[in-house]
């Protein structure tokens, strides 16, 4: 018995695994959804009620193997959490994964048997797109399940999210000019993007229109084209956009890029991006602030696409939405406060940020 978790004796050692990984990380719940008719194979994890009904997207993905779905679903309802916390919203934690391929195997009962699972948690969980489902997708979910946010203009709802995150991550880095140089003016500034893709391009119209010169990389050769033609930007290739000597880097393509590798190379004072997880860990943030790179908390700066999409709770507005959205630069200059009042990373400050929120258990 000298190995068992408190509180879990008597179960399986499946159970025990599955209990110890939710008490790591104070997951509410986990709901384990299966259909044999409609092939359906989802997870449904709900990290954290306490400010509200958990908000998060569908993911369907082939995923190796149970264990690779389940550390997925918890990982990412988890951090809904803290991005809804720290923005303000009345809203908890939760995500969802369909086991499988999307352009394969979904088919729309599949989709209807998943809504039939979420309609069933009674409005805890509000289900909304994310990697292999799309907007039509959510139309399906819709149709036998109440509770879902995220859908097209149309129909009254907040359309594609990415805007309103682009928006959202132009904001913040006026904070960040703010901090490093004493104003907020783009005029001049350089900033180097990773990623033309929906948030990345939109981030760019707005940099050129606020009068920055931008570096651009992207996979997708016409991406960049066009970037140059639209704003004359500067292409860079592949790793070389680490390099670059700017005041801004923009990541916008993929997580888990400032690393023990790629910070040597930075020559950036400022990281201030939309690509989630943009840190390999917490210890990575100690070691920006070592080098004098100010870091923009990923999770504070891309919150615009969900707080967007929150607005669908009380009817759209976008202009309401947008006014919001523009709040993350009063969020992000709090982060930096309280990073300097702790002495601590400002990844380290947004998440006591968060948690306050969710100690208090309500809106400040
Ligand atoms: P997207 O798929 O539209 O664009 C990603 C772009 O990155 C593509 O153009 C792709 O070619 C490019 N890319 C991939 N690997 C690259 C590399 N190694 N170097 C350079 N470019 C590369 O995605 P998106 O919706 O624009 O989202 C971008 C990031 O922001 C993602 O990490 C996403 O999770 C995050 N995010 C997006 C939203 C949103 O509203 N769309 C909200 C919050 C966070």
């Amino acid at each position: 018995m000298e190995d068992r978790e408190e509180g879990t004796e008597g179960f399986e050692p499946v159970m025990m695994d599955l209990f110890k990984q939710m008490k790591m990380e104070n997951h509410e719940q986990l709901l384990v959804c299966s259909d044999p008719a409609s092939k359906l194979q989802a997870l449904i994890a709900i990290h954290n009620t306490t400010l509200g009904p958990a908000l998060g997207g569908c993911r369907m993905w082939p995923y190796e193997s149970f264990d690779a779905a389940l550390s997925d679903v918890l990982r990412l309802s988890r951090a809904m959490t803290y991005k809804a916390a720290v923005s303000d919203l009345p809203l908890g934690g939760g995500k969802s994964v369909i086991w499988g391929d999307a352009l394969k195997d979904k088919t729309p009962a599949m989709l209807e048997s998943f809504a039939c699972h979420v309609a069933a948690l009674g409005g805890r969980y509000i289900v909304a797109e994310d990697v292999g489902i799309s907007l039509e997708d959510i139309e399906i979910v819709r149709k036998t399940n109440p509770h879902v946010a995220g859908f097209s203009l149309k129909d009254g709802g907040s359309g594609d999210p990415s805007p309103a995150t682009a928006y959202g991550v132009f904001s913040g880095m006026r904070a960040c000019l703010e901090e490093v140089y004493g104003k907020d003016s783009f005029e001049g500034r350089r900033v180097a993007i990773q990623g033309l893709g929906k948030v990345g391009s939109a981030l760019a119209k707005l940099l050129h229109e606020a009068g920055a010169s931008l570096y651009v990389s992207d996979m997708d050769p016409e991406r960049v084209a066009k970037a140059i033609r639209a704003y004359g930007a500067d292409p860079i290739h592949g790793h070389e956009v680490y390099r670059v000597d700017c005041d801004i880097f923009a990541p916008c393509a993929l997580g888990g890029i400032i690393n023990e590798r790629s910070i040597a190379y930075l020559s950036c004072r400022i990281i201030a991006g939309a690509a989630n997880n943009q840190l390999k860990d917490l210890e990575i943030a100690s070691e920006l602030g070592r080098r004098n790179i100010l870091y923009a908390p990923d999770y504070v700066l891309n919150a615009g696409g969900l707080i967007n999409i929150a607005e669908e709770l009380t009817g759209y507005d976008q202009e309401r939405a947008y006014q919001k959205i523009a709040k993350i630069y009063d969020r992000v200059k709090m982060v930096f406060a309280l990073s300097k009042e702790k002495s601590v990373s400002t990844a380290k400050a947004a998440e006591l940020l968060a948690e306050k929120r969710l100690k208090e258990g309500k809106r400040i």
